[in-house]
């Protein structure tokens, strides 16, 4: 990377920059659709699209045809709206009294995740006359969504007004990642009840992991998030997607130090050679988890390497413990001429796997990728440059 320093250029500023490559994003979505066989596919663009921005990633989507999004609050929804005019919205966590002009303005459906919910918006809808709703049913993840029992109540319930009107009935699966949990075929079971006493009205179940259980799984309507982002959503296989996002933290110095010194708060790291070490501009403020850290946090008394990043193809570990603005890399096995002030490192991306760097960090990509700062500048690319 020589483009650092340079005038007029936004990433100048900025310590830590990402880049969406919404081509990539793209092509995930249309395996997803593939993977879904005979079911609509529609995507979860909740928590800002996974942290990538929901302007840009919501309006990739919707011109490559998407027309069904997953958002979990309304005003997620109504910034979606700007960018999928005619698309189907629904808003996962439901609806909250005082929110129903969000609703009605941008033409949101609510999934209605409680009892308190269901008489809430049957009220509303008296009032307002009817407007689309989804109606969550809970089938073993005991987190959102009516009981199976009540919900079929709900579905024979003869006297129940006409204004009421679900368009979707949804379940979300706990262990889909785990093909071979039993509780996998204890919700589809408990699911396809459910959405036989809701006839004529479509239903949908699976998520990302979900899509690869296969077609008993998938429904009307399914509804990837982390595999359009380039995460793995399926644990102990090969992940099939490509990588979406990268993040670049850039040199502010590269120093020389002695075998015996140590390095970062708690002098955490004792060196054992010679090194030269990097400091990047990017830490925990900017969503580089501390738990990356190579030593000195709990994580890493359990044996596991701290986080690795990605220069001048060399994977270069983490040295010492990471701080807010700074993260410190041993950057002594790499020529010295390619690390440079001004260059970048890779946190994560093509070469270190978003994957692999939230396992380093002891979570997940989701929280990874949801997790990442204010500071950083984006920028979005559109055709894959790469392979
Ligand atoms: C977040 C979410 C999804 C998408 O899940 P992924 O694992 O990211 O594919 C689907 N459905 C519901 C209800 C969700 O909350």
């Amino acid at each position: 990377m020589t483009d650092s320093f340079e005038d007029n250029d936004a990433f100048a500023f900025a310590g830590l920059r990402l880049t969406v490559d919404l081509g990539a994003l793209v092509q995930n979505w249309q395996d997803m659709a593939r993977r879904s066989g005979r079911a609509r596919t529609g995507a979860a663009v909740k928590a800002d699209a996974y942290g990538l921005g929901i302007e840009d990633v919501g309006e990739a989507l919707y011109l490559a045809g998407a027309r069904d999004f997953f958002v979990a609050t309304a005003d997620e929804g109504a910034t979606l709206r700007l960018y999928a005019p005619d698309a189907r919205i629904f808003v996962l966590c439901g609806i909250w009294p005082g929110t129903e002009r969000l609703f009605f303005e941008n033409d949101l459906v609510p999934v209605i995740a409680s009892e308190e919910q269901l008489t809430f918006w049957m009220s509303v809808v008296a009032d307002h006359g009817d407007h689309p709703c989804a109606l969550q049913v809970d089938t073993g993840f005991n987190r959102l969504g009516l009981r199976a029992e009540d919900a079929i109540a709900l579905a024979n319930d003869v006297s129940r007004p006409a204004s009421f009107a679900p368009v979707l009935v949804i379940s979300h699966l706990a262990c889909a990642d785990d093909p071979a949990n039993v509780m996998n075929k204890q919700q589809l079971e408990t699911f396809r009840t459910v959405s036989a006493a809701f006839e004529g009205i479509e239903a949908s179940l699976a998520n990302s992991a979900g899509i690869f259980l296969g077609s008993a799984y998938q429904f009307d309507l399914t509804r990837p998030g982390i595999a359009l982002y380039g995460g793995q959503a399926v644990n102990g296989t090969a992940n099939p997607m490509r990588p979406v996002a990268t993040a670049e933290a850039r040199i502010i110095q590269t120093r020389s130090v002695k075998a015996g010194e140590t390095v970062s708060y708690g002098g955490a790291l004792q060196l054992a050679r010679d090194s030269r070490l990097a400091v990047v501009s990017a830490g925990y403020a900017d969503g580089y988890m501390r738990s990356l850290s190579s030593g000195g946090v709990p994580l890493r008394q359990t044996g596991l390497p701290g986080g690795e990043g990605f220069i001048a193809g060399h994977k270069v570990p983490v040295a010492g413990r990471i701080t807010m603005d700074l993260t410190i890399f041993d950057v002594t096995d790499v020529p010295e001429k390619l690390v440079r002030a001004g260059d970048y490192i890779e946190l994560f991306g093509k070469n270190i796997l978003i994957d692999d760097a939230a396992r380093a960090a002891g979570t997940i990509s989701y929280e990874m990728l949801t997790g990442l700062g204010l500071r950083h500048e984006r920028r979005y690319i559109s055709d894959e440059t790469a392979e």
